[in-house]
């Protein structure tokens, strides 16, 4: 079910969009290889005529599948946008296009769910990761022990003097 509303159909009422939209008619590139999309995009949105636009309410929820920056574990980020709201023009210089008296509601869609998209996919939020491990490890090996510390405040003995 594409996510087209016919203008006619909204003439007298508001129109309910509900389904699913295969991830493809979305078309979203991601530069992100941390984060692919596959499953289809589910919607539900209600559409109605005010004057010169139309007012898009609803739900809509993208299941991503993303790797964790830090410990490049797969898992599923669930995106959901709830109460998302957009307005849709119908005149002056951002007039949505008209094709067979209905409106492609999908650049709407796919702009704010490209906004919501995550910046460092983490697995939980608390994720320690492999780089924290290998920090520790390189910690403990190189110089910057008790013994870097103790120097340190035998500079600063020397300054007050
Ligand atoms: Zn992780």
């Amino acid at each position: 079910m594409p996510l087209r509303v016919n203008l006619h159909h909204l003439a007298d009422h508001e129109v309910v969009l509900e389904g699913k939209l295969p991830v493809a008619e979305l078309d979203i590139e991601t530069l992100d290889p941390l984060v692919r999309l596959g499953r289809p995009l589910r919607h539900k949105l209600t559409v109605e005529q005010l004057e010169q636009q139309l007012l898009v309410r609803g739900e809509l929820e993208l299941v991503l599948e993303c790797e964790c920056v830090r410990c490049l574990k797969p898992f599923p980020h669930v995106l959901r946008l709830e109460d998302w709201v957009a307005c849709v023009p119908l005149a002056g210089e951002d007039t949505a296009p008209v094709e067979a008296d209905c409106v492609d509601l999908t650049p709407f869609v796919r702009e704010d769910i490209l906004l919501a998209f995550p910046q460092h996919p983490l697995c939980r939020p608390d994720c320690p990761g492999l780089a924290a491990a290998d920090l520790e490890k390189a910690n403990t090996q190189s110089g910057e022990g008790p013994g870097a510390a103790s120097a340190a405040w035998a500079e600063l003995d020397k300054l007050k003097l």
